[in-house]
């Protein structure tokens, strides 16, 4: 078999290639994933009860980017739905991102108000403050709430999530939920937020229909490339894996998820539930909220964080820090060396801790400067 590309990983970035590359250059495409459907982590299917589980956990599509968004309209209509969290701390239910909900559920009223008009003093209304930064405020009581929010909220689920501290991963990890001055209980505050109407599987269906692209799941590119011969590639794998470890091999954060159905019409009262301190899983999501399906019984999914490892478990999360930063950056410049024939992107590639829209924007943007 000859093709003019093939793309390794059917995620995000490799149907986003496979797709431009097919309808905007007219070139044949074979697109290859290890695992047995596209998708990648984003993959759903219909469960017995004909609801709608994402594999791989809950994803939810959010985006600012008009680009992102119009592309994918082309291949799926959406369901409008704001993600809405809860995190239990000392039996409470508190709204995540932490704000002036949360405090007040948290603390008593009278001092709930003094913190508030402190917070709206120092940080301005509306205002989003990571945790990291708050914690070396000069105010004594912003200092104090500062470190509840931390021990209560950030500690146990960092911890548990990436075996690592919220002083140990780049400040940006936490800073993706930062505390927001404002009684706004979404989890997300995008111009854009909502789910594929028939779920991302279909959508990733739709993207793939075309001649001059040819899938096939089940398949580990190593395994084919003696018998197919390709101009170039782009590889959406981890990095570490292309080159054999050469470098030593890049931490990546595994999951295992329990999926259970169970004989009631809802479980909680959110979309998720996060439990940041002594449970063994990080988080439970109940994907009716999600799909805004109608059943009698409702499917959750709750995540165990673990180290992942290669050839045993999936890796779900690149770890953001500073020395395997470094060490992506030697990655990063034999990857150059190859840039003739072969072209690396995604979340695993790049090792970069993309939302989906991210993953998006980077592959039309590695279309546009490389692949076009
Ligand atoms: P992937 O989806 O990882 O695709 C890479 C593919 O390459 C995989 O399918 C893999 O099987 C394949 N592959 C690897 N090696 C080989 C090989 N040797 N041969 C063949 N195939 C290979 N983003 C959001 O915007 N909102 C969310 O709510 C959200 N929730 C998430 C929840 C979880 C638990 C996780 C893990 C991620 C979440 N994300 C979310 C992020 C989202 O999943 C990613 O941004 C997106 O899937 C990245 O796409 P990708 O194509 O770069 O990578
Ligand atoms: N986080 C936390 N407690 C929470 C929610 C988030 O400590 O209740 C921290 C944790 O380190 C987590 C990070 O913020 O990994 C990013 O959270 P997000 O929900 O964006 O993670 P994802 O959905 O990508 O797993």
């Amino acid at each position: 078999m000859t093709v003019d590309w093939l793309i390794v990983g059917a995620g995000y970035t490799g149907c986003v290639l496979a797709e431009r590359i097919a309808s905007q250059l007219e070139q044949t495409v074979l697109l290859v994933d290890r695992r047995g459907h596209v998708g990648g982590n984003a993959y759903d299917y219909y469960n017995e009860q004909g609801i709608l589980i994402h594999k791989y956990g809950p994803h939810i599509f959010h985006t600012n980017s008009q680009r992102v968004w119009d592309y994918l309209c082309q291949f799926t209509t959406w369901r409008a739905y704001e993600h809405r969290v809860l995190a239990v701390v000392e039996g409470r239910k508190v709204p995540v991102p932490f704000n002036l909900n949360s405090l007040e559920r948290l603390v008593p009223r009278p001092q709930a108000e003094r913190l508030e008009a402190k917070l709206n003093n120092v940080y301005g209304s509306g205002a989003h403050v990571p945790i990291l930064r708050m914690l070396d405020a000069e105010d004594p009581d912003v200092r104090g709430l500062a470190e509840l929010v931390y021990k209560h909220i950030f500690y146990g689920y960092t911890l548990k999530q990436w075996g690592l501290t919220p002083e140990q991963l780049d400040p940006s990890v936490t800073g993706r939920v930062p505390v927001r001055i404002s009684r706004d209980d979404r989890y997300f505050q995008d111009t854009y937020q909502a789910m594929p109407a028939h779920g991302y599987t279909a959508m990733f269906e739709r993207m793939l229909r075309h001649p001059k692209i040819d899938v096939r799941v089940n398949t580990d590119y190593r395994t084919i490339t003696g018998e197919v011969r390709f101009n170039r590639m782009i590889y959406t794998g981890p990095i570490d894996a292309y080159f054999d470890y050469l470098h030593g091999p890049l931490p990546y954060r595994s999951l295992r998820f329990d999926v259970q159905t169970v004989e009631r019409e809802w479980f909680q009262e959110v979309g998720t539930v996060n439990y940041p301190n002594d449970a063994p899983y990080t988080r439970i999501t109940e994907f009716k909220y999600l799909t805004g399906q109608e059943a009698a019984k409702t499917s959750v999914v709750t995540e165990y964080p673990m180290p992942h490892r290669p050839g045993e478990n999936e890796p779900y999360y690149p770890v953001p820090r500073e020395e395997n930063r470094e060490r992506y950056g030697h990655y990063q410049k034999e990857a150059d060396r190859l840039r003739s024939t072969v072209l690396f992107a995604g979340r695993l590639a790049d090792y970069k801790y993309y939302n989906m829209d991210q993953a998006v924007a980077r592959a039309l943007k590695l279309f546009e400067d490389t692949a076009a």
